[in-house]
């Protein structure tokens, strides 16, 4: 079962502690914070990113694929913060090209929840539901149907305007 009241209370506590309160979320910033370096180099196109996780040296590293668009290594970004703080891996997790908006053919059964877990966080931490009703009650849920109002609306907290449907679906504002 994926944690999603779990997920969105961590989410909470996080934008609280860093005094978040619009977008852009700061995603590199606050996983330093949290003790995890962000580093951004290019990499083979189907890599988007990894988790490497040294417990002996107390040391961890969210590598991203530099060479995809910023929205993506924001989400990328996201995705392995997410897994930094909610799962237990040892050593390095590697995310190749994780099918974000579908249903992924999982190994195991285990893996696939933790990679869900990963992707909901991400979509909590970028567009957290609070400052999307905010901006939603603005903007009026009608002009949602403008491609270009959700364009804006994903190029303001740096996610693609996919993502941004996706979540918008997700919390009940537009059909899919
Ligand atoms: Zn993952």
């Amino acid at each position: 079962m994926v944690r999603r009241k779990h997920i969105r209370a961590v989410v909470e506590q996080l934008l609280k502690e860093h005094r978040i309160r619009s977008a852009p979320v700061p995603v590199a910033e606050i996983a330093k914070s949290l003790g995890a370096e962000v580093h951004y180099e290019p990499a083979e196109d189907d890599l988007s990113g990894f988790l490497y996780r040294d417990r002996k040296h107390k040391r961890s590293v969210i590598g991203v694929n530099a060479q995809h668009h910023p929205n993506r290594q924001n989400f990328t970004a996201a995705h392995e913060l997410g897994h930094f703080l909610l799962h237990d891996f040892d050593d390095v997790h590697v995310d190749r090209q994780f099918k974000v908006w579908l249903r992924s053919a999982a190994s195991s059964q285990g893996t696939d929840i933790e990679e869900k877990e990963a992707n909901l966080f991400a979509a909590e931490f970028l567009m957290p539901a609070r400052f999307l009703e905010k901006d939603v009650e603005e903007i009026g849920e009608f002009d949602l149907l403008d491609e270009r109002v959700i364009q804006r609306l994903a190029d303001e907290y740096g996610v693609s305007a996919q993502a941004m449907t996706f979540r918008l679906s997700y919390l009940g504002y537009v059909e899919q």
